[in-house]
């Protein structure tokens, strides 16, 4: 997606050879027009699958999640990172290492809004070693639910998740594909 891949040329930080800062438009700050499109282009990349749901991660999945259920007039639904006073029982719970935060969080989602037999997309803003977007496969599943594929605004394809999710059978779709971030510099994939 060119209009992305100039934002992230443009004001993406680059603080170390893995990590990017992307705060003036997604991660802090967000560019709504930007959202737009990036929901319009993750609905058009998979206009050939029904979807019932999408389901993201708080919070910076947020934005593009709900620009894409949106486009596809379905609701959204993000997954928590933090307790919240709900019965155990009443939701899906599944443990995710944060990669920027070197922590383990655990993440949930109420049985309310998940439910067997639907058609899930899941939405999120990076995609590093793929332990976010795996969490989200898993709620998807203990919930008798399908992944009908994974939406990712940037990944960085110098780290194994795009690879280690598509050898586990989903379908990635990524809007920009990053090489590398050596010399303080994106190297996009081209
Ligand atoms: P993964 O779970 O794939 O290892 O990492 C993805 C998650 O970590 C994303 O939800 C995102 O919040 C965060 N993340 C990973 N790498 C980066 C990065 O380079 N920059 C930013 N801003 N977030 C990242």
């Amino acid at each position: 997606m060119q209009l992305l891949q100039d934002k992230v040329r443009k004001e993406g930080i680059v603080l170390s050879d893995t990590v990017l800062k992307v705060d003036s438009f997604l991660n802090h700050q967000m560019d709504p027009m930007l959202m737009k499109e990036i929901g319009r282009e993750f609905t058009r990349r998979f206009s050939d699958q029904a979807i019932t749901r999408v389901l993201t991660i708080e919070s910076s999945g947020i934005a593009p999640g709900i620009m894409t259920a949106l486009e596809l007039d379905v609701p959204l639904i993000f997954a928590r990172k933090h307790k919240s006073l709900t019965l155990r029982e009443d939701i899906w719970v599944e443990q995710v290492y944060s990669f920027t935060k070197q922590e383990t969080n655990e993440i949930t989602v109420s049985r309310k809004f998940l439910h067997e037999g639907e058609r899930i997309l899941i939405i999120d803003d990076f995609l590093a070693n793929g332990e976010a977007a795996f969490g989200l496969t898993r709620i998807v599943e203990q919930a008798g639910a399908e992944v009908v594929g994974i939406g990712i605004v940037i990944e960085k394809a110098f780290q194994p998740g795009g690879r280690l999710l598509q050898e586990a059978g989903y379908r990635v779709e990524s809007l920009v594909r990053i090489a590398s971030l050596e010399d303080g510099k994106v190297h996009f994939v081209e």
